[in-house]
């Protein structure tokens, strides 16, 4: 390491780059070499396939040994995302889904925004095979699409994390962007939107809307992508839960009503 041993202090932080059930190694070091290359440090993996740590991984990161090893693993996407507030979903597919499609340029602003006024942001990778899922992809508030050949437009995964790393360095370049109008409320983070979500879901099972075992995966998915839009604030999650708490008493004997 002498060589960086004489080198400018590195640019370190930035978004959290999450690897949804990464297949093989050496893209995961891949993906934190460039990283690194573009100063992200925050690597986290759901569920690797090869387990963790990975030679193939540490040896592919090569100077961004550090990024890799610093690698934070969980179980499940919902896991590797609570403390985030904001995160975009990067798919070469189209995904018919309510939700922003950003270039990468403009995703890279927009992450840009959040993390300067004090959001915890990410951005979710899918695996090599399959990219991410449609469940995924529904935690995610807007989807990136890096614009390519039609006739193959799926980059290797280490090669978009390179592209998305290198418009966020880019990004910093940008004069500073005006605030959205919340006013100083936080946005909620992941694990409080799922917290709802879940919530929410259990009891309209309960009410008999989410009724029809077979359509509940794709009306799910849809209710989290319209509570997703609403962008709603921590304040605004504890006030909807205890909507549903009012409305689950509603009808039932006086005696269980909160007094
Ligand atoms: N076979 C998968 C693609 C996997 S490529 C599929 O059909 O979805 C691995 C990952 O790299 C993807 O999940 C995505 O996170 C990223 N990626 C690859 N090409 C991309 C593109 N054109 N735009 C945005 N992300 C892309």
């Amino acid at each position: 390491m002498t060589e960086t041993d004489t080198q400018p202090d590195p640019w370190t932080g930035g978004p959290a780059v999450i690897l949804v059930r990464p297949q093989m190694g050496e893209n995961i070091g891949a993906a934190a070499r460039a990283m690194f290359n573009f100063g992200l440090t925050e690597l986290r993996l759901t569920a690797p396939r090869d387990g963790w740590p990975n030679e193939a991984a540490l040896a592919m990161a090569a100077g961004a040994e550090d990024v890799a090893r610093a690698a934070e693993v969980f179980d499940d996407l919902p896991g590797a995302i609570a403390d985030l507030s904001y995160v975009v979903a990067t798919t070469a597919r189209g995904r018919d889904m309510a939700k922003p499609v950003f270039s990468p340029s403009d995703a890279a602003r927009e992450l840009r925004r959040r993390h300067a006024s004090g959001e915890k942001v990410g951005m979710l990778f899918g695996a090599e095979r399959s990219g991410l899922s449609n469940d995924d992809v529904a935690l995610a508030d807007a989807v990136v699409t890096i614009p390519a050949n039609p006739a193959y437009s799926s980059l290797n995964l280490g090669q978009a994390v390179l592209l998305l790393s290198y418009e966020w360095m880019r990004s910093g370049a940008a004069p500073e962007l005006p605030q959205t109008g919340r006013g100083e409320a936080a946005p909620a983070i992941k694990a409080e939107l799922v917290g709802l979500f879940e919530h929410l879901e259990e009891a309209l099972v309960r009410s008999g809307f989410l009724g029809i075992k077979e359509k509940r995966p794709a009306m799910v998915r849809n209710l989290r992508a319209m509570l997703g839009r609403a962008e709603l604030t921590d304040q605004e999650v504890r006030t909807l839960r205890g909507i549903i708490v009012s409305l689950e008493r509603y009808g039932k004997p006086p005696e269980t009503e909160g007094k």
